[in-house]
C-alpha cells in the first residue's frame, strides 16, 4: 500500500504556503507509476500558484519494490550528517518488521529485499537505476571512487555528490549533482563494462567494496556530504 498525508510547505521564492499530499510508503510493486514520477523528477512537484516556481519537498518515506528486491528508508538531506543515527533507526525497524526481530512469515519477505538508507531524491534514483540496471550497489560504489578520480570537475566539497543518472546504449552515465535544487553538472560516460572489470577482479577491490557496504547506507560518499 502506498499511503500519503496532507501537508502544507511554503513556497521557496515567495513564501506562499502550498499544500502537498506527501507520501510516506511508497509501494513500487502495486504503484509503478510511482516509480516513474521519482525517476523522471515528476514525483510531488508542484507550481506555486501565487508565483509559478515549481518546487518539491524533500524526500522522506518508505520506498519498497519486493519484485526487484528493493526497501529503501529515504531520509531528506537535512538528516545527512547524521547518517549513522538515521541508519541506526532504520536497521531498528527493518530488524523488528522484516529481519530478526519479525516473525518468520515476514523474514522470508525480508530475506527477498536489500535494506538500505539514502538521503535526498538523487541517491534515491540512483538505487532505483542502479537495480534497474542490474548492477549491485557495492560494485557501483567502487566504480564511482573510479570515476571521480578520473573527472576533471572538482566540486565544493560537502554539497555536490557523484551520481549514476542514466544508463544509455551500453554507457553509464554520472554527475555531479546537488541534491536540493537538482543542479546538474556535465555529464560523464563511462563504458558499462567498467562494472565487470570491477567485479572481475574482486581481490583489487575487496577492501574498498567491504568499507562502502558497512551496514544501510551504500554510498562512499556518506562522510564527506553535508545538508
Ligand atoms: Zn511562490
Amino acid at each position: 500500500m502506498s499511503i500519503f498525508r496532507t501537508y502544507d510547505l511554503n513556497c521557496p521564492a515567495c513564501n506562499t504556503p502550498v499544500s502537498f499530499d506527501l507520501v510516506m510508503s511508497i509501494s513500487a510493486d502495486r504503484r509503478p507509476d510511482l516509480r516513474a514520477a521519482i525517476l523522471d523528477g515528476t514525483f510531488q512537484r508542484k507550481v506555486c500558484p501565487a508565483c509559478a516556481t515549481a518546487f518539491r519537498p524533500e524526500p522522506e518515506f518508505t520506498y519498497i519494490d519486493f519484485g526487484r528486491g528493493q526497501y529503501i528508508f529515504v531520509y531528506p538531506v537535512a538528516k545527512r550528517t547524521a547518517w549513522q543515527e538515521w541508519a541506526g533507526k532504520a536497521t531498528a525497524i527493518f530488524d523488528s518488521t522484516l529481519g530478526r526481530g519479525s516473525t518468520k512469515e515476514a523474514m522470508v519477505l525480508g530475506k527477498r529485499v536489500d535494506p538500505r538508507v539514502v538521503f535526498g531524491w538523487p541517491a534515491l534514483i540512483e538505487k532505483i537505476l542502479s537495480r534497474q540496471a542490474g548492477i549491485d550497489d557495492r560494485t557501483l560504489e567502487v566504480a564511482k571512487i573510479l570515476v571521480m578520480q578520473n573527472s576533471d570537475e572538482s566540486p565544493v566539497p560537502g554539497q555536490m555528490e557523484l551520481r549514476l543518472i542514466g544508463d544509455e546504449h551500453g554507457d553509464l552515465i554520472f554527475a555531479w549533482v546537488r541534491a536540493l535544487d537538482r543542479k546538474v553538472g556535465d555529464e560523464m560516460r563511462v563504458p558499462r563494462s567498467l562494472i565487470a572489470e570491477i567485479e572481475t577482479q574482486p581481490t583489487a577491490w575487496k577492501g574498498v567494496r567491504d568499507d562502502v557496504s558497512e551496514g544501510m547506507v551504500v554510498d562512499f560518499q556518506r562522510e564527506m556530504l553535508t545538508a
